[in-house]
């Protein structure tokens, strides 16, 4: 609030003050003439969502204000400060007559409170056209002292679902990417009857019901709450707004994917069963492919050989080479000791993990700075899914998830 405070009342001309929304940190932008520096790209669509312009106090207000301090302080008696600012030069001598009245410090508290009542309006508008800023500092609906303390980042973030309701909504929005709305995602989850949706044969969704017990409305809720911390979105297709994945909740819906179908060759080597073809992984998304690859070969284990030559054959050449090369480093496991496998597996994890188009943003717990997430982080990648780190590099990362 502070640095906002600073901001509103420069009321210097050759630079403007942004607030980058994705960390909260004030910055301030000058003329490249000055600089050296390039400023913002403005060119760049996204930062015209991070960066919003802190507005700054004019002469005619601070004017204002001068006068009405000078109107209301009891410590003038005198009403010199009133007099100072009739004249010419009034800003000049308004200081001039601080200094020889040691006002300063009740002018700084009271200028200060200006800005602040000024600033919380401004918020309150942004709030009002859709811009949630106030987590950013923890204004809520708390008082005026409240706003003082410094609120730590935890309790402001946006809290993400439990685990299994967040993979639970990822599965049922992978079948309709792209193609369905909010409420067709919510009626998947509802495990609803509608026409429309069984000819699609949505119910056969692994979470078609799994709200089966909460009305529409408040699956809906779950479903915005979903796309407000960042999992999933929705974009104009056609005339309708449809759902997609962030990179984020790709990143988690894509290692569900891939941990499926290893779970499901597991039980068809359990039952003995063959798979009659393997064309089904055909055009699959690349990057779940290659996790996929990518999980058989951190298993170390060989069993699953037969059925990975038996993919090869079918599998277009870029495919084809991976898998090859999985067979051939499960084959070199034993060869290769502990340290030399780990070494290797780090190295496949470079050309096995494809690295999501944009990158994935998460917010520190620790410090509530925005950091980007390192995809390669062997030990993100735990058996119960993907977990982001809840610390940035400088806070100390994470406390280790359960190793891969
Ligand atoms: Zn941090």
């Amino acid at each position: 609030m502070d640095e906002l405070i600073d901001a509103y009342l420069s009321n210097n001309l050759e630079c403007s003050y942004y607030w980058d929304l994705w960390n909260g940190i004030v910055i301030m932008e000058m003329d490249e003439a000055y600089t050296g520096e390039p400023g913002i790209d403005w060119d760049d669509p996204l930062n015209e969502d991070r960066y919003i312009s802190i507005p700054q106090i004019d002469t005619n207000e601070a004017y204002d204000v001068m006068m009405k301090f000078a109107k209301h302080t009891d410590s003038d008696p005198k009403m010199q400060l009133f007099n100072a600012l009739k004249g010419s030069k009034s800003f000049q001598s308004f200081k001039d007559t601080l200094s020889r009245l040691d006002l300063w410090e009740e002018w700084g508290q009271f200028e200060r409170s200006y800005a602040e009542d000024e600033i919380r309006s401004w918020i309150e508008k942004q709030e009002q056209i859709g811009r949630s800023v106030k987590e950013l500092f923890g204004v809520g609906k708390k008082g005026r002292n409240e706003l003082k303390r410094k609120v730590s980042p935890k309790k402001t973030m946006n809290i993400s679902l439990p685990d299994l309701e967040l993979h639970a909504i990822l599965r049922a929005a992978d079948d309709i990417i792209a193609e369905g709305g909010r409420t067709q995602l919510a009626k998947i989850l509802k495990g609803s009857k509608e026409k429309k949706l069984l000819e699609l044969g949505l119910d056969r969704n692994p979470s078609y019901g799994f709200y089966r017990d909460l009305t529409l409305e408040k699956i809906m809720e779950k479903v915005d709450h979903m796309i407000r911390t960042d999992f999933i979105k929705t974009e104009l297709g056609g005339k309708l707004p449809m759902i997609e994945f962030t990179a984020r909740g790709w990143a988690i819906e894509r290692e569900r994917r891939a941990e499926e179908l290893l779970r499901e060759w597991d039980h068809y080597l359990d039952n003995k069963i063959t798979p009659f073809s393997m064309d089904y992984l055909k055009e699959r998304n690349r990057g779940m492919i290659f996790l996929f690859l990518f999980k058989i070969l951190c298993s170390g284990d060989k069993k699953y050989i037969p059925f990975l030559q038996m993919w090869e054959k079918f599998d277009v050449k870029k495919v084809r080479a991976a898998i090859e090369q999985v067979i051939e480093d499960l084959n070199r496991r034993d060869r290769l000791g502990e340290n030399g496998w780990h070494q290797m597996l780090e190295e496949r994890a470079k050309s096995l993990i494809v690295r999501s188009t944009n990158p994935i943003f998460l917010t520190c717990q620790e410090c509530g700075n925005a950091f980007v997430f390192d995809e390669f982080d062997l030990s993100c990648y735990t058996a119960e899914g993907l977990r982001f780190p809840e610390k940035c590099p400088n806070c100390g990362y994470h406390e280790g998830g359960k190793q891969y």
